[in-house]
Parts: C-alpha cells; structure tokens; sequence
C-alpha cells in the first residue's frame, strides 16, 4: 500500500512530553500548498502499555475534545509508565466546522476505515489512524456523544465479541470507565467503524456516548474526565486507584431496541431519557406541520426498558432514530 501523506510533528519514541501536529497536506483555493493540521500530544517515560485517546471522530460531539484538551494540558511524563498518545479532535475539519461529517469531503470518519493513503481528507485520516497509531496502541478509548442530533444517558460501550478473552478485557475498561451507564452497544451496522478496526486488531476497547444535543454538560464532562483517569489507571499507565461508583448496565438484545420515524414533523417527547417505559407504551408524537386539525401519528416502545437515547432536534425526518430502549440487566 502506498505511505501516508500524513507526517507527524512528535516522536512517538521518545521520552517527555510533546504537543505537535499531524500534518495532511491539502491544496485549495486558500491555501495551493496548505495543510490540515491535526493536533496530537505524546505523553512517554520508559517501556509499558500505549494508551490511545481520541475525541472529535465526530466533529460536533464535546466531551471528548474537552477532556482530552485538559488531559494534554496537564499530563506529565513522571505521572505516566508507558506511553499515551492524545489525539482530542480525530477529524478536525469536522471538529472546526462544528459537524458530524467534514465539510471537506463529507466523510464520516467513523464510517471511513480502514480508510485510504490515496483517498480523500477523511479517508486519509482513517488510513494514518489505522496503518499508524492503531499498531502502537493496546488500550483505545474513543469519546462519542449524540452529537446534534442525538442525546444519550452516560454510557461507557463495548461490543460482543469473538475472542471472550478481548471481550473481558474490553469490559474490564469499560468498568474502570464506570460512567453512570455501561453499555453493551449494538451496531445496527459496524462497516467502517473505528471501534471494528482497534477490536479486530485485538486491542482493549471502549467506546462511549456521553451526551448529545451539539453540546457538552458540566455533568457529561466531570463523567469524561474521570473515566479517562480511570481508564488509564486500569491499563497500568497511570498510578492511583479507581474509585468504583454504582453503574447501571444496559444490553441492546436485538434491532427492536431501535424506534425510526416513518414520518417527518415535530417532535413531541412523552418520555425523557433516563425513564423506565413499557413495551407498547407511547414514547413520542410526531405532529404533522403541513396543516391544522390533524391527529399526530404516536409512536411506541417496541420492548420494555429504560430511554437510553433520543432524537434530540425538535423537528424530526423520516427515517431517524427516534429513540433507543435499552434492556436493564444489572
Ligand atoms: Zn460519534
């Protein structure tokens, strides 16, 4: 396969502290010989396990660029055994436009590996990530949240997998984590997925959703901030003891944990998230906005649960997930 376009400013080998730039060369008509300049902290002291943190795989979810942020700001190398590599806003032409997607070529990062060296902006990323980071990491935490359009209860997520033995350690960080929720995530379709790319390279992985509505929380992020402490304290990078509080765990058994809208107008939510909902209940109204006079189409749980997520613009379309119910199991 052809190298990466991209080159790093840092040395992943050596010692100390460094906060430099992967640098994705990209001509345009501001700049004919300009760069995509993606900023990445290496924290490094001596042999050990290699921690990769990422936030902004989405560029409108926030809790990972600020707990990442404040972690790059703070870490030092004598609080470190191995190595930790920072990586808080993952798709930065996303992250500084303030959308999912990069408003350079449309890519989903998150829907772009093992992305490409000779592809586009997104594609480019994905490639370095995985040809590149990924093989220097053993522990990923990626940071997600709903974005604008979604909302979430706090969860930290692994997936099911094949090797029992991964799946164990993932949950293990995913513990450690130990946001309010801990989730058990069902993906309605992992191709491409940055979580599919580290579990396949048999890494420690955990992924979360922390909020959403395009925006971050005092709560969401205090729930980042000490998930990340903890997460590296359970890889064995960073010293102190994890402060074990009560997490709820969730499963998503099958696709009936999904409610799509089959229509578009306005949202009407009968249930918040974080409520316990039978199966059949009514959970949300969709009121036509064309005209007056007209019932709105109701829709219902299709299991009994908890709310775990939610459509979070108040006009919704046809199509979108409109809420998730997630099954208690401890
Ligand atoms: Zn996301």
């Amino acid at each position: 396969m052809k190298p990466s376009p991209i080159s790093a400013s840092v040395d992943f080998t050596r010692d100390g502290v460094q906060h430099g730039f992967l640098k994705l060369p990209y001509s345009r008509d501001d700049a004919a010989w300009g760069a995509v300049m993606i900023p990445i902290t290496v924290v490094r002291n001596g042999d050990g396990p290699t921690a990769l943190l990422t936030g902004a795989n989405h560029g409108d979810e926030y809790e990972g660029p600020v707990a990442l942020t404040k972690l790059a700001a703070t870490l030092v190398a004598e609080d470190v055994r191995g190595r930790v590599i920072i990586l808080p806003f993952m798709n930065y032409p996303a992250f500084r436009a303030g959308t999912r997607t990069s408003p350079i070529d449309r890519g989903n990062l998150n829907r772009s590996f093992p992305g490409k060296p000779d592809g586009t902006v997104t594609e480019k990323i994905a490639d370095y990530v995985q040809r590149h980071l990924l093989p220097l990491a053993d522990y990923v935490l990626d940071i997600h949240s709903g974005g604008k359009t979604l909302d979430f209860l706090p969860f930290a997520a692994i997936h099911v997998l094949d090797d029992k033995g991964q799946q164990e350690r993932c949950e293990a960080a995913m513990q450690a984590f130990n946001a309010p929720y801990s989730m058990r995530l069902l993906e309605l379709d992992s191709v491409g997925m940055f979580d599919t790319a580290a579990e396949s390279a048999g890494k420690v992985f955990v992924s979360t959703e922390l909020g959403g509505g395009g925006s971050a929380t005092a709560k969401s992020v205090a729930v980042a901030d000490r998930g990340v402490r903890q997460f590296l304290i359970q890889a064995g990078i960073c010293a102190g003891r994890i402060e074990r509080r009560d997490t709820v765990t969730l499963d998503m058994p099958d696709g009936d944990c999904y409610v799509t809208s089959l229509h578009d107008g306005l949202l009407e939510m009968c249930r918040d998230l974080g409520d316990a909902v039978d199966k059949d209940e009514v959970i949300a109204r969709v009121h036509d906005v064309t005209r007056t006079g007209v019932a709105p189409v109701e829709y219902r749980a299709r299991r009994g649960g908890i709310l775990a997520a939610r459509h979070f613009p108040g006009l919704i379309g046809r199509g979108d997930t409109l809420a998730v119910v997630a099954e208690i199991v401890g």
